[in-house]
């Protein structure tokens, strides 16, 4: 039997990187969790998933925006697991405001955090994926990587440049068994999405229930919300030995919104 790998799924204490979190554990994944929340929740979630998957599971605190934050959590992940074998830069948060009263320090957290984030984390892991000859990096960008919609200039911009950091250490990485792919999901029922619905409702003037229906059921044909177990399958999946051939793509999980 190969011996477990290792995950580290940034913004894991929540949402979409909780459940990709939860997938890797079923595959008997090691995992590094991170992200935000109240300590002895997290501390119950890093034990329950341990026990249940018999995996072993750390956590760390780092805000993926400060370069040393970064740095010591890719340190206790290779002082625990030797190294990360699977990165998921899924980290992320929103801002939603018409350009004109768009905060310049909203700006900035989003590009750090969505962006910068991504690249602080990969040149940190390159260099152990280089040595073992196989490696994962999984961005998690978004529909709004491709297309845009309004009110959401900070977003959109990070998650567009997000797929040109994923094209380009896919090329500097493509001899090397590491593959670096974006996911793009479309509306996912997360904390992040029901926090946003207060104020698009407000940006373009209409009420929560038509933001719901008017604008982000609307953005995709299914009518649906894409489920986060469904992020998580397309994960784990990108980093088997199956996907080995798929780097550099920018996957669309969005029911068809993009297809428009
Ligand atoms: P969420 O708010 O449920 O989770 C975000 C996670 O990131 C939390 O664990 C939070 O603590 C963590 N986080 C935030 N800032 C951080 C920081 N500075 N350092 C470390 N961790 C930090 O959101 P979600 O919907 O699960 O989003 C996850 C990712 O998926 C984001 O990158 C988001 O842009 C992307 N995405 C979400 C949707 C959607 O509809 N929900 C659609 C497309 C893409």
């Amino acid at each position: 039997m190969n011996a477990p790998k290792t995950a580290l799924i940034t913004g894991s204490t929540s949402g979409i990187g909780l459940e990709i979190a939860r997938e890797f554990a079923k595959q008997g994944t090691n995992l590094v969790l991170n992200g935000f929340g109240n300590a002895q929740e997290i501390e119950t979630l890093r034990a329950g998933l341990a026990k249940e998957h018999k995996i072993e599971v750390i956590y760390s605190p780092a805000d993926i925006s400060k370069p040393a934050d970064m740095a010591q959590m890719i340190a206790l992940a290779e002082s625990k697991f030797g190294g990360v074998d699977i990165l998921v830069n899924n980290a992320g948060i929103q801002f939603v405001s018409p350009i004109e009263e768009f905060p310049i320090e909203k700006w900035d957290a989003i590009l750090s955090i969505n962006l910068s984030g991504a690249f602080y984390a990969t040149r940190l892991v390159v260099p152990y994926m280089r040595k073992k000859k196989w490696g994962r990096i999984i961005n998690m960008s978004s529909a709004h990587g491709l297309v845009a919609s309004p009110f959401k200039a900070a977003y959109v911009a990070a998650k567009h440049g997000l797929l040109g950091l994923t094209k380009t250490v896919a090329l500097e990485t493509a001899e090397a068994g590491i593959t670096v792919n974006a996911i793009c999901p479309g509306y996912v029922m997360t904390p992040l999405v029901q926090k946003q619905i207060p104020d698009t409702a407000k940006a373009r003037g209409i009420s929560e229930e038509a933001v719901i229906r008017d604008v982000i059921l609307e953005a995709q044909p299914t009518k649906k919300f894409v489920e986060v177990s469904d992020v998580g399958a397309l994960a784990v999946f990108l980093a088997s030995d199956a996907a080995a051939s798929i780097t550099g793509a920018a996957l669309s999980i969005d029911g068809g919104w993009t297809a428009h």
